[in-house]
């Protein structure tokens, strides 16, 4: 990919940028500000336009949003950064609507942090240190690829990933089996999968083959966890479940993001990215309209639409899903928000950074159940934000910075790092810049399968 140099972009006059923003809001009438920046500058990369600046014209020309859908700055404690105003914007997210937090636990609510930090957890009593609050199962996850191996050869569960055979039951096998070897532990779990398995099934949905295995080559797993979260909205669309869809969807659409050329814009200010990255980007969207959307064959479509159904998808679940900017999107939320182990999990995906975090997420093991717990570090009183770090607390601030500012958030205002700024903290040497392009390299590999 070609990033266009700061000296070659420009600033458009108010009559070239109005008429273009009143077509982009036709387009996409109920998002929010950032993602409509997003839109423009991807629609017109040669252009530098601030948020703030989109916002007021928004607001003057009365294209401004509908209330439901405020978009906060980033989730983390970051300052306002001038690099805002060269066109590189923060990760946003939204509040989600749908979002019931008592479902999991009653020690923890929702804050808005405002228009800076956007949105995060705070406890509502008492915590003690090492106390479970709670547990978490993945909304959609991209499986270790061994384990992936082991579910298609029936010794894990198809839905829960679950060793099989249960000690209780009898495995299900997939309906066209022995031509597929997967199984689910019961039926419990075969009806709780829906069509999300055969979506992915080499024998029910053959289209789907050529991007499975991309993924797998690729070892891509933030295009995995997308293409599974999109297999699970077909599904429930499919089964006629709408509230769970809808749950979903604001799920996806509350998730902090930003287009992937922007991370690519971020990682290239860092090191330069190979326009490979690009192609490959292209290739996965074309695989996943392949897969859900447009089969090449005959054959392969009338066997994607026996699993879908005849009832249309809703344009705006299409555009969110399968379209290139939602893809786009999409793919970058996935790539800021999966958990280490590569779910995307409704409450999790809620926890700010700290460089001092008190609160940390452990697996029990996760080469069998995709399941998270979230224990306290240390006591927490109520009203204290729950945080985690996204990045190794122990490297020095600088290099903490850097692998921050990777995904696009400002410098970090936690207690650990304002103390060590101020005490002239400065690691900056050849140590930290190793540990720096080790970071982008395994960032690369994972993002990119490079
Ligand atoms: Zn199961
Ligand atoms: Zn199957
Ligand atoms: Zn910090």
């Amino acid at each position: 990919m070609t990033q266009p140099t700061e000296a070659a972009q420009v600033s458009p006059s108010d009559d070239v940028l109005i008429p273009v923003l009143r077509e982009l809001r036709a387009e996409s009438p109920s998002v929010g500000a950032a993602k409509l920046l997003a839109l423009l500058l991807t629609s017109q990369p040669t252009w530098t336009v601030s948020e703030k600046r989109l916002r007021k014209v928004l607001q003057r020309e009365g294209l401004g949003l509908p209330p439901s859908s405020v978009e906060l700055r980033g989730s983390i404690n970051a300052t306002k950064n001038d690099s805002n105003e060269t066109g590189v914007e923060f990760p946003t997210s939204k509040m989600n609507p749908r979002l019931n937090i008592g479902r999991w636990t009653k020690k923890a609510e929702v804050k808005d942090f405002g228009l800076e930090k956007g949105k995060g957890l705070v406890a509502t009593e008492p915590i003690e240190e090492d106390e479970l609050m709670w547990k978490e199962d993945p909304l959609a996850t991209c499986p270790d690829w061994d384990l992936q191996a082991r579910q298609t050869r029936s010794e894990a569960c198809a839905n829960c990933t679950r060793t099989l055979p249960a000690p209780t039951s009898p495995p299900i096998p997939c309906p066209a089996a022995p031509s597929c070897s997967a199984s689910f532990c019961n039926r419990l779990c075969m009806v709780r999968n829906g069509n999300v398995h055969a979506l992915l099934c080499p024998v029910q949905n053959p289209a789907s083959i050529p991007l499975l295995d991309f993924i797998k080559a690729e070892k891509w797993k933030a295009l995995g966890a997308w293409t599974r979260l999109v297999a699970l909205i077909l599904s429930q669309h499919s089964k006629g479940q709408t509230e769970e869809m809808q749950d979903s969807l604001e799920f996806v659409r509350s998730l902090a993001g930003m287009t992937f050329e922007k991370r690519l814009k971020l990682l290239a200010g860092l090191k330069p990215t190979d326009a490979a990255s690009m192609e490959l980007s292209k290739k996965s969207h074309a695989l996943l309209v392949q897969a859900f959307q447009s089969p090449p064959q005959l054959a392969q479509q009338k066997k994607l639409r026996r699993i879908l159904g005849a009832k249309p998808l809703p344009q705006d679940v299409v555009n969110d899903l399968l379209s290139w900017d939602g893809f786009h999107l999409g793919l970058g939320k996935m790539s800021l928000n999966l958990e280490s182990f590569g779910g995307a999990y409704a409450l999790h995906s809620h926890l700010n950074h700290s460089c001092a975090p008190n609160t940390s997420v452990r697996h029990l093991d996760p080469t069998i159940t995709p399941r998270i717990s979230i224990v306290a570090r240390r006591a927490i009183e109520p009203g204290e934000e729950l945080v985690i770090a996204y990045v190794d607390p122990a490297l020095g601030v600088k290099a903490r910075n850097r692998a921050l500012a990777e995904w696009g958030f400002g410098q970090c205002q936690c207690t650990k790092c304002v103390k060590e700024r101020a005490a002239g903290g400065d690691d900056d040497g050849a140590e930290s810049a190793d540990v720096q392009a080790d970071d982008l390299a395994t960032e690369l590999r994972d993002y990119l399968g490079i």
